[in-house]
């Protein structure tokens, strides 16, 4: 009989969302008339912007003639859109990154987990807590881990702490480490790394030759220009960060499927007999086996971000979301709770009132005001005592949900 991969037997049973479900589908049964709003789900609402849908639509015609039909692609991504990346989104911030270094994918979860494919099984690998936890069970998956512990952590990982007191960016670390997990602005706390900070993991790498995997989901909701876009503002990084970007969050592609990963080419690690092995070319190499691009229709349509209407329409799209988290941060400070993230991400992270467990708060919220949030431990120990609101929704539920909340819960 056929051997299973045993990491798969470590995975905690996925636990947050199924739970966010069983609880809110047995207050439904026993509360048929109640009006649910849903700012759980990290998904956005607003349709695709009008410059995407007409170049998808264009690029369904051009496949309709033999002249313009287009088959398998260059398994990187189409040159047309690599090429549009760097001039709009690492030329104007000064980074140096060239379009062979871009490999256009059907998404960032995909990347961020098929990246260990390219890696040993023995390194060291951090990841912050609380965090995104996809990059937690690719680890598992691929056994960089040993069994969850009690409290749902896996031995062999490294959880650097986020908190309030380091302002949701955890200390770098005085040990070595090879493979360090960062997302900013962060989901789920909302909170951004300044460039002195990423200055400092940059630094820490180059001395222990750590490869930072940098995920950049949400970089189009930064309207600082002082705080960094990508982490290749950063003077040294090169030689130490890959980077994941995706259309999901800033055009409305979570269901159309876009993204990409940028691999520098002075990036490299070590093969075992000291031998020092460019990343770049593991990753092409890698791609190339298991990818066969993403559909011509829809880079056309990732293209479309890039026109004159899609950087309109995609602003547009991203000042609606950060206008909802705005009104999320203002009503709930208002009401007196202490609020983090939600300016430059669509993510609220609030400190539970009266010291609640996460869990506790997710009850009194939906019982009281039948608002469903996401419980912040779902996302590690150092979630506990918050919780996530999302900005992705409509404008109407939004002001909805925060009239309940001042109308139906003291605090
Ligand atoms: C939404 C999200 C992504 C994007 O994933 P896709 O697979 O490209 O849709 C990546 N990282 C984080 C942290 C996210 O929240």
């Amino acid at each position: 009989m056929a051997k299973i991969n045993e990491n798969y037997l470590k995975l905690q049973a996925g636990y947050l969302f199924p739970e966010i479900g069983r609880r809110v589908a047995a207050f439904s049964q026993a509360n048929p008339d109640a009006n649910i709003i849903k700012m759980g789900i990290g998904d956005v609402t607003e349709p695709l912007p009008e410059a995407c849908r007409v170049a998808m639509t264009k690029a369904i015609k051009d496949m309709g003639s033999r002249e313009s039909f287009h088959g398998y692609g260059p398994e990187q991504g189409y040159a047309w859109l690599r090429d549009k990346i760097v001039e709009f989104d690492y030329t104007p911030r000064n980074c140096n990154v060239a379009a062979d270094e871009i490999f256009i994918s059907d998404g960032s979860k995909c990347d961020t987990g098929n990246i260990l494919d390219i890696l040993g099984n023995d390194n060291q690998i951090a990841v912050t807590d609380p965090v995104y936890p996809v990059y937690v069970d690719t680890n598992v998956m691929q056994g960089n881990t040993g069994a969850a512990n009690d409290q749902g952590e896996y031995t062999g990982l490294h959880y650097l702490r986020a908190t309030e007191a380091n302002n949701f960016t955890p200390e770098i670390p005085d040990y070595p480490l090879d493979v360090v997990y960062l997302c900013y602005p962060n989901n789920p706390t909302g909170t951004v790394a300044s460039a002195e900070y990423l200055k400092q993991w940059v630094d820490y790498a180059l001395v222990h030759n750590t490869i930072l995997m940098f995920d950049a989901a949400y970089r189009d909701f930064i309207t600082d220009p002082a705080i960094p876009q990508s982490i290749y503002e950063i003077e040294g990084a090169r030689k130490c960060a890959i980077e994941f970007r995706s259309f999901s969050k800033n055009a409305g592609f979570t269901g159309t499927r876009c993204a990409f990963t940028i691999v520098p080419k002075d990036l490299v690690a070590t093969a075992s007999n000291g031998e020092e092995i460019k990343l770049h070319a593991l990753w092409s190499r890698r791609q190339t086996t298991k990818f066969n691009g993403v559909s011509y229709i829809v880079q056309r349509g990732a293209e479309a971000v890039y026109s004159e209407a899609g950087q309109q329409q995609t602003q547009e799209l991203i000042s609606f979301y950060l206008d909802n988290a705005k009104h999320i941060r203002e009503a709930l400070a208002s009401q007196g709770y202490e609020v983090f993230g939600g300016v430059h991400a669509p993510y609220v992270w609030l400190k539970t009132p009266n010291n609640l467990t996460s869990w506790d708060f997710f009850d009194l919220l939906l019982n009281k005001t039948n608002i469903v949030g996401t419980p912040g431990s779902g996302f590690g120990l150092s979630g506990e005592g918050f919780f996530r609101l999302s900005a992705f929704n409509t404008r109407e539920n939004v002001v909805a949900a925060m009239d309940r909340i001042a109308s139906k819960l003291t605090i």
